[in-house]
């Protein structure tokens, strides 16, 4: 079984409640929500962070994107909503497995903390 936490939801091998599945692409709720609607949106193969990303990846890291706006539309949040990759530690990235946060729900401020 794999260490990463994210491999293991991917493979349902851990258990979390999950929005969207596909061959490539995994999107579950958050665990620790932020807002009403925060949904994670994650590749099935391990990619370490955006730093780690190669022009291979292009294709599974639209269908976040492609993905991100499907489960926005499924949650209604037609009022708009913010997608956000922390990558590394000054970004406060602490699940080393890229993932997409879709955050809705709610005004957000700008600039982000
Ligand atoms: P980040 O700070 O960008 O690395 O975000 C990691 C996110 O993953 C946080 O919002 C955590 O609440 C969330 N998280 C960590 N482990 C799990 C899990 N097993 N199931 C659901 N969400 C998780
Ligand atoms: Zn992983």
């Amino acid at each position: 079984m794999s260490t990463c936490p994210f491999c293991r939801i991917a493979a349902g091998e851990e258990s979390a409640r999950i929005a969207y599945q596909d061959e490539a692409v995994t999107a579950f709720h958050d665990r620790n929500p932020q807002a009403p609607t925060h949904v994670l949106i994650i590749p099935n193969e391990h990619i370490e962070s955006v730093k780690k990303v190669k022009a291979e990846d292009a294709n599974v890291l639209g269908m976040l994107i492609v993905v991100a706006r499907r489960i926005a539309q499924e949650e209604g949040l037609t009022a708009g909503y913010r997608l956000v990759v922390n990558t590394g530690a000054q970004a406060g990235q602490s699940v080393h497995h890229l993932h997409m946060h879709l955050l809705g729900g709610r005004p957000m401020s700008w600039p982000p903390g």
